[in-house]
């Protein structure tokens, strides 16, 4: 892919996925003390989701059912952190390293603050890239929605990638 004179590129990506009792919760590649967990054919990571989207937005890849499609069991249950890798991988072949991304969680319970550092350090090993190049910020949807009747969690991604 060419795009003449230019050497970065920005993407971005959104998922939702819906909270059911008795699931593990797996957040930003941490697993989260909670007593609900995200309905998924993966492990549900919906953070790692929205960022795989945004990083293949980068480039015009597709998305991340078009690479990891619900129909296949290869990804049952899958750890999105391999996902997730795979995805730098077909952006460094490209020619391409990833630069920094941003992600949004809007999530109602538990309160997930004190699991960010833990997030963006394991984010940031995954892609191969510093701690200060991963932010992770949680938020609430100031009673409104999906998200305050702690039905499900909305996230969303931004990423910039340069060669
Ligand atoms: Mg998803």
């Amino acid at each position: 892919m060419e795009t003449k004179g230019c050497n970065f590129r920005i993407g971005n990506g959104f998922d939702v996925h819906q909270l059911a009792s008795g699931l593990p919760m797996w957040l930003g590649g941490v697993r989260i003390e909670s007593e609900v967990g995200f309905v998924a054919h993966s492990d549900g990571d919906v953070a790692i989701h929205a960022l795989c989207d945004a990083l293949l937005g980068c480039l015009a890849l597709g998305d991340i059912g078009h690479h990891f499609p619900v129909t296949s069991d290869d990804f049952l249950g899958i750890d999105s952190k391999i996902l997730l890798r795979r995805v730098v991988d077909l952006i460094e072949e490209k020619g391409w390293k990833v630069g920094n991304v941003d992600i949004t969680i809007a999530l109602q319970a538990p309160k997930i603050g004190k699991y960010v550092p833990q997030m963006r350090s394991t984010l940031a090993e995954v892609m191969g890239v510093e701690e200060d190049s991963v932010s992770v910020k949680a938020t609430t949807t100031e009673k409104l929605g999906f998200v305050v009747r702690k039905e499900g969690c909305e996230v969303w991604a931004s990423a910039l990638i340069y060669r």
